[in-house]
């Protein structure tokens, strides 16, 4: 089966981009679809071509960039919030008209923890630390959040999508575009202090009979000893403590997986997706969904590499859909050769590309996406 290609197309490319950067680069290119960010975080990007200028620099306190219809969201005690540039136009109406136009099949990509994490409408659904303090990211065991997931694919079906992304859907991480930058020097005591211990996590656990209070005592103990004593041997103090083990690689995780298993079913016309940074940690994908690998922002040729070399050959092992979300130009590719030869290595068996940053690079990052489309089709 041949790969399918298609760029990230944010919706307020409908005001800032070049009039006809969508029609140019799917007749240069030849794309297979677009994917489009219905639903984000706060976002931030700077441009180097825009039709406004002298604005560089688009910035949104993110939310719907598309007008949501409240009675599907009123089951979820959840007024949905629109983002304030769209100035409540229907800028995703027109560009399905286009895309339609074009013969590209439309996916969406929903950041539901990030749009949540930036409302204080949101703050009861955060993730809560061993410390009982607050992280400023939604927790997906939260029956909330899910309940609104659950209204956000009925609002969007009226736009027929092909394929749904779901950004971040993951316990005990980060989500949206900022950086993680707390505890950045040792990454495992870091991933350790984000493991949540919300009322719904805590619920799991108890479910399965395990003591969550115990837990987040050994989380704190743990993530204490290891930044006061980072030459020690971390890995195997977390792998002998089996309750922790539980918590946060089998009952939870577990219980997650059973939910989207569900969700899935109950949208059997699209594909989905679950779009992970490409450095994250584990990956448990379940039945109904595809893995799909994230380049995060500032991501270094090197990193993206070693993230796609580790999973690939798990991945291979167990013939899948799987797709990969890469950007088109710096920093991560600094010349198209770079460019070409990852697509081209990849095409083999990633079945979807998501080529992201076209509207805010340069226009030769358009050729070098030509160039890389090209090669891989030829196989
Ligand atoms: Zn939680």
């Amino acid at each position: 089966m041949p790969a399918e290609f298609g760029i990230v197309y944010p919706l307020w490319n409908e005001v800032l981009a070049p009039r006809d950067l969508l029609e140019r680069v799917a007749g240069e290119v030849g794309l297979d679809h677009i994917t489009v960010p219905v639903i984000t975080g706060p976002w931030h990007e700077f441009r180097l071509v825009t039709p406004l200028e002298p604005e560089r620099s688009f910035a949104t306190e993110g939310g719907w960039h598309f007008p949501p219809v409240s009675e599907r969201y009123r089951p979820t005690g959840v007024i949905p919030r629109t983002a304030r540039w769209t100035g409540k136009r229907n800028h995703l109406a027109r560009l399905c008209e286009r895309a339609g136009a074009l013969s590209l099949r439309l996916v969406f990509r929903v950041d539901l923890r990030g749009a949540a994490c930036a409302s204080e409408q949101h703050a009861h659904l955060r993730m809560r630390d061993a410390w009982d303090d607050e992280l400023p990211w939604a927790c997906v065991a939260q029956a909330e959040l899910r309940e609104l997931l659950y209204a956000v694919l009925a609002d969007l079906a009226c736009y027929e999508p092909a394929g749904i992304e779901l950004a971040d859907w993951a316990l005990d991480t980060s989500t949206g575009q900022a950086h993680e930058t707390s505890l950045s020097w040792h990454a495992g005591a870091r991933r350790l202090a984000n493991t949540c211990f919300c009322p719904a996590c805590r619920q799991v656990a108890a479910h399965a009979g395990l003591d969550a209070d115990h837990i987040a005592r050994s989380v704190r103990v743990h993530t204490e000893r290891m930044l006061t004593h980072p030459e020690d041997d971390w890995r195997g103090m977390l792998a002998a403590d089996e309750l922790l083990k539980a918590y946060r690689h089998g009952v939870r995780p577990r219980e997650c997986a059973d939910w989207l298993t569900q969700l899935s079913a109950s949208h059997p016309q699209e594909r989905q997706y679950l779009l992970r940074p490409v450095t994250a940690n584990g990956d448990c994908t379940p039945a109904g969904w595809y893995p799909l690998l994230d380049t995060p922002a500032g991501t270094t040729h090197e990193e993206l590499e070693r993230g796609i070399l580790n999973r690939t050959e798990r991945w291979e092992e167990t013939p899948t859909v799987w797709g990969l979300s890469l950007p088109v130009w710096r920093p991560t590719f600094t010349d198209s050769a770079a460019l070409v030869r990852m697509v081209t290595q990849t095409a083999a068996a990633a079945r979807l590309f998501d080529l992201d940053g076209v509207s805010t690079a340069l226009p030769e990052a358009i050729t070098w996406l030509k160039q890389a489309v090209r090669f891989a089709r030829r196989g």
